[in-house]
């Protein structure tokens, strides 16, 4: 089903108090900021917000504080570098409780496009819970609600669903639209021929990603870790391979459903071996490629073959439509990284539209200096799985309808 929410260029927040849900979950080491990617990709929806003569109040969680409020936690890092990257003001409210005296002074002092930060939504234990009273007290500082942290909308939290209990008007900002329309609708009615690409450790953590992008894909290549699996389950010696037995027989089952569908499942006609699993993990390693149903007993696969790869790159080739999670192989190794490499090439090459789902794919399209060659880069590695199962996010399930 095409999503169709109100976004916000559909809403007027002149003179209203606007509380925007980031994703401002950003690395930070002795307090410094590593990377802050996530607080530029806020920046567009923000922005908007302030131009429209909203009074923009934000929130976010950052890192898991367990017990409460700790000090390596706090987002105030996060003011300072919002408010050199905005070029104005940012007053960062800093309770505790994250709605507290400060929070609500500065919210009343507030002219039209002035910004407040709260404080780590995570400092209250209801926020993972969903619970009251920190929705409704969250609810209290504005009067219309902006969800634009697409890595926690697969959470039903306080700050991505619970506040919708009680403030009526919603939207979604433009991060959250763009995943939307990538992740969701370009999923959901792709442009013809649609591949889908899954890699990775494990076939149980993948499980109804596989069955859904079965139903939805014409052509879905599997690699990494969980192929050895299904070339287990099509009688192959897989020696020392990641492999898990009790996931046999949904292989077959998987094998068996593309068949009856009609569809096209790809898996490594080759692969490259070693004697052991790197150790350190991006040591040197000798390795060897074999075909598929060639591995010897003591040897273990760790990467898609050179055959595989073409095989691979050579159905990217054809399609309109490329979904792509999880790495080919123990790609954290120069010399197990060929597989994940040749992918992201062939994604890079391609005219079609390129949707890298999050977590690893996306840090590998990223560090090979692909990133701005692809269509979309998920900005949420589990949320964007679930909703590649075919999962309604709760964070995006509670905002309104166009
Ligand atoms: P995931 O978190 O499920 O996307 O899996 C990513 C991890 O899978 C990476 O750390 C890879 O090193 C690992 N991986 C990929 N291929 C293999 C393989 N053939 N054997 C063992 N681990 C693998």
């Amino acid at each position: 089903m095409k999503l169709n929410k109100v976004t916000v260029d559909d809403i007027n927040v002149k003179g209203k108090k606007v509380l925007v849900r980031v994703d401002f979950n950003v690395p930070l080491k002795d307090g410094v900021i590593t990377n802050d990617n996530r607080i530029t990709a806020a920046l567009p929806t923000i922005k908007k917000l302030i131009a429209d003569g909203g009074k923009v109040i934000l929130c976010s969680h950052l890192g898991k504080p367990k017990n409460g409020p700790e000090e390596k936690f706090s987002l105030a890092p996060v003011a300072v570098r919002l408010a050199e990257l905005l070029g104005q003001e940012v007053v960062f409210a800093n309770d505790d409780e994250v709605v507290g005296a400060n929070a609500k002074a500065a919210v009343e002092a507030m002219k039209d496009g002035d910004v407040v930060l709260l404080q780590n939504t995570r400092f209250r234990k209801e926020e993972t819970k969903n619970l009251e009273p920190f929705s409704s007290e969250l609810a209290s500082l504005a009067e219309v609600f902006v969800m634009d942290a697409f890595g926690s909308a697969h959470r039903a939290h306080c700050s991505t669903a619970g506040v919708t209990e009680h403030i009526k008007d919603t939207a979604v900002g433009y991060l959250m639209q763009k995943e939307i329309d990538y992740l969701g609708n370009a999923v959901e009615t792709p442009v013809r021929p649609f591949v889908a690409i899954l890699g990775g450790a494990k076939v149980a953590d993948k499980l109804n990603v596989i069955s859904n992008l079965l139903e939805k894909c014409d052509t879905l290549i599997i690699g990494g870790g969980m192929a050895y699996t299904f070339l287990k389950a099509q009688g192959m010696e897989v020696g020392k391979s990641l492999v898990d037995d009790t996931k046999i027989d949904y292989c077959k089952e998987m094998m068996e459903k593309a068949e009856k569908l009609g569809k096209k499942l790809l898996l490594p006609v080759d692969t490259t071996i070693a004697a052991n699993f790197p150790d350190p993990i991006d040591g040197p390693i000798d390795v060897t490629v074999v075909d598929a149903d060639k591995i010897p007993a003591d040897m273990e696969g760790l990467d898609i073959g050179t055959k595989t790869q073409e095989l691979f790159a050579e159905a990217v080739k054809s399609a309109k439509t490329v979904v792509w999670n999880g790495p080919m192989g123990v790609f954290e190794n120069p010399t197990l990284a060929k597989g994940t490499i040749s992918v992201a090439k062939a994604l890079a090459e391609t005219d079609a539209t390129t949707i890298i789902g999050g977590g690893d794919s996306a840090a590998a399209v990223i560090q090979l200096g692909f990133a701005d060659k692809m269509s979309h880069i998920s900005t949420g590695g589990g949320a964007s799985l679930e909703y590649l199962e075919g999962k309604v996010l709760p964070g995006i399930d509670v905002i309104a309808d166009k």
